[in-house]
């Protein structure tokens, strides 16, 4: 039974490869944007990114075995998956951007993008903003600024980390009409920076704000900030391993949200539909110039099987117009749940676009206290009903809704029914 499992799972993995709940279930299959547990109950599942195009797609499931029965081997050899995923990934990208290395996670693609930048430049300062997750490497580790995932993340920085206030325009230093003052603060933190002789090699960021609770970035935010790094000739990097591929619906990349375009994208999860699969993209240029420097090989990066898991998700995001329903039924849900926040004094705001919302949870509505026992407590009750989600954000008081991009409007109002009998009957 699902303690033991417990049990079992605690004795030999790491205990720091937590789980989502105290009690998790034992969860045995997927379906579309729903999973089921060993005794066939289903949930909801709001909370997973990775399973973009939907658990346990059949399409998938059969290109994986049709490419598992002809050929897997690694990337050395020539092949026509990995360059018709490559071509594929390049089209999806606005000019220059047009060279592809292709890794297995999200950590690897931050990894090397950042390596890439440090070739360009010579040089290693990274600006990064505060409450970011890029990954677990050491340097992606180093990068990340989030004190929920570690909350030594601000007092263990390298000294070439440097870190910009969160540009949070609900609750940071500048709020709701003054947001646009964090690009001016960076601005002067990046011309700082050069005055003082270790102007940024790179600067990286969500071009989305995903990890602080699933919000936008200030308008024009990016639009300031790229040139200053340009101009102190660093490279700007857009982290889109969360928040791109389709996910915000009116925009396939979080960038195009922003009106810029990048040096270096990293992207990994949804391209994988679940299996390991991650890319950097970038110009030809900086690829070339990292090649007289560093070295990269990858066995399973783009291997025939991965190539054909990304050529599949693709094919299935245009054919079930996946963006669109994002974009749709993100809308849909995000009205809703705002007709929840007028009723629930706890509901502080609903933030977010397309199927990457966050629903904040306050004690006070004026002071903002945040609100992350409730917020744990709810996640909990909301499980006992069926429904999977979890708390986001340094405060942990954020609902992160960021669903399989299948679902349907009835799965968006089965979960506000859910939230708002939890929030009405307690939890
Ligand atoms: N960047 C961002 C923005 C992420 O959210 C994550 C994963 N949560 C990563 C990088 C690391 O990706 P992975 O877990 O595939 O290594």
């Amino acid at each position: 039974d699902a303690a033991a499992l417990l049990e079992r799972r605690e004795r030999h993995l790491a205990a720091v490869q937590e789980h989502y709940f105290a009690d998790p279930p034992v969860i045995e299959r997927g379906w579309r944007h729903h999973l089921f547990d060993t005794d066939a109950r289903p949930y909801l599942d709001m909370v997973n990114n990775v399973a973009a195009v939907g658990h346990a797609h059949p399409r998938i499931a059969d290109a994986v075995a049709r490419q598992l029965n002809l050929l897997n081997t690694n990337s050395r050899f020539n092949y026509a998956s990995i360059v018709e995923f490559s071509e594929r990934l390049a089209a999806l990208l606005p000019d220059p951007l047009d060279t592809v290395f292709l890794v297995n996670s999200g950590t690897e693609a931050v990894d090397l993008a950042l390596r890439l930048s440090w070739a360009w430049s010579g040089r290693r300062d990274v600006l990064a903003v505060r409450e970011a997750y890029h990954g677990w490497s050491d340097a992606a580790d180093a990068v990340s600024t989030s004190v929920a995932d570690n909350p030594q993340a601000l007092e263990t920085r390298p000294a070439w980390v440097h870190t910009l206030d969160a540009p949070n325009a609900y609750r940071g230093r500048y709020r709701g009409a003054d947001a646009h003052r964090y690009a001016a603060d960076a601005v002067a933190a990046i011309e700082r920076m050069r005055a003082e002789g270790a102007p940024p090699a790179t600067f990286i960021a969500e071009p989305f704000y995903g990890n602080a609770g699933g919000m936008p970035l200030p308008d024009g935010y990016l639009q300031a900030v790229y040139p200053a790094v340009r101009r102190a000739a660093g490279l700007c990097i857009a982290d889109e391993v969360q928040v791109g591929y389709g996910r915000l619906g009116e925009f396939f990349w979080g960038f195009e949200q922003q009106g810029v375009v990048p040096d270096i994208v990293t992207v990994a999860k949804a391209m994988g539909n679940g299996h390991p699969l991650g890319a950097v993209i970038t110009t030809r240029e900086i690829a070339d110039h990292y090649r007289s420097q560093g070295y990269f090989f990858s066995s399973a990066g783009g291997s025939p099987v991965s190539s054909v898991v990304g050529l599949t998700v693709l094919d299935i995001l245009a054919d079930d117009r996946l963006q669109e329903n994002a974009r749709v039924v993100g809308a849909h849900l995000k009205a809703q749940l705002e007709g929840l926040a007028e009723k629930h004094e706890l509901i502080g705001a609903v933030h977010g676009l397309g199927l990457y919302l966050g629903v904040e949870l306050v004690r006070d509505r004026t002071t903002k206290e945040p609100a992350p026992r409730e917020t744990a407590m709810i996640c909990d009750r909301m499980r006992e009903l069926g429904v999977i989600v979890q708390p986001t954000s340094d405060r942990q008081c954020v609902l992160k809704i960021k669903p399989p991009l299948t679902l349907s409007r009835a799965g968006a109002d089965y979960f506000v029914d859910t939230l708002d009998a939890v929030l009405t009957h307690g939890w």
